[in-house]
């Protein structure tokens, strides 16, 4: 059973880009904790499929699939659970793509893509979510940031810059609505095992560079953010507003 400081039971948590990934992990992790938690991602048949998966292991989830870029879609998405009548207490704001590129190649549209998936889309799904959460004074908003909210990397700009402004735009959710009983926060994580990564997981000389710069001389596992999710998103953080919480086996604390 739960700690009940911990207890994510009676809550409803959105996740989005949870199909797979980080965000999966972080749903599934919120779902054990007692949380109903709702599916998203582009890709209607992986977030239908990863829903189903959570149902058959028991836990309540429920596909909601929407491009967080798509302003349409996302108050579409909203007003379709507000017709079921679903509130979501929990807001993981969790999807993203990275783009690799020097500055001097990127392309107008290319650091539009990053920018609006990575960080617009925050703002987007954050302010629709807030529009519900306020009046009822009651609402937990997580949003996935990474080692580049707080640092520069080559060949990443926009990425970097997006993660920049969620650790700004978390405290800017904070300064807002921390008065009115929400509580808003990031994670920071480290180099992970998912898809994202793969390319760089499969480059020796890259996964080399990642062990020997991280203390805990590993790739984290997408797992491991369970914890600060499940307590960002319980009563154990009710007095935490705007931080960040970095999970990266120590790369940040470093050099
Ligand atoms: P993945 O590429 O493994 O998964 C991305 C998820 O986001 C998928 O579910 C995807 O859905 C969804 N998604 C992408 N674009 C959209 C969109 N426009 N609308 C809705 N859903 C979308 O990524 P990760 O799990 O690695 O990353 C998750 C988050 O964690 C990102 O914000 C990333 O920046 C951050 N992060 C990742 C790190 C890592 O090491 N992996 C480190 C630090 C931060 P679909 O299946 O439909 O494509």
């Amino acid at each position: 059973m739960t700690f009940s400081l911990f207890s994510l039971e009676g809550r409803t948590a959105l996740i989005t880009g949870s199909s797979r990934g980080l965000g999966r992990s972080i749903a599934r992790g919120l779902a054990q904790a007692g949380a109903s938690v709702i599916v998203n991602g582009v890709n209607v048949e992986r977030c239908v499929e990863t829903a189903q998966a959570f149902s058959d292991e028991g836990f309540h989830a429920r596909p909601l699939a929407f491009d967080v870029t798509d302003e349409a879609a996302v108050v579409e998405a909203f007003e379709r659970l507000d017709r079921d009548g679903i509130a979501v207490d929990i807001l993981v704001n969790n999807a993203g793509i990275q783009l690799r590129k020097p500055i001097v190649e990127l392309s107008v549209l290319e650091w539009q893509s990053v920018i609006d998936t990575n960080l617009t889309s925050a703002f987007l799904v954050g302010r629709e979510a807030a529009k519900r959460m306020l009046p009822r004074g009651y609402g937990k908003v997580i949003n996935i940031g990474s080692l580049m909210s707080g640092l520069g990397r080559a060949t990443v700009a926009p990425y970097t810059a997006a993660k920049g402004g969620i650790k700004l735009l978390t405290q800017a959710m904070a300064a807002e609505w921390a008065e009115k009983g929400l509580q808003a926060n990031a994670i920071g994580p480290g180099y992970m095992l998912t898809d994202m990564n793969q390319a760089l997981i499969d480059n020796p000389q890259f996964d080399t560079w990642v062990k020997g710069r991280t203390p805990s001389r590993r790739w984290g596992r997408p797992e491991e953010l369970v914890g600060a999710a499940v307590f960002l998103a319980s009563g154990a953080s009710d007095y935490v507003n705007g931080q960040i919480i970095y999970v990266d086996g120590g790369m940040s604390a470093v050099i």
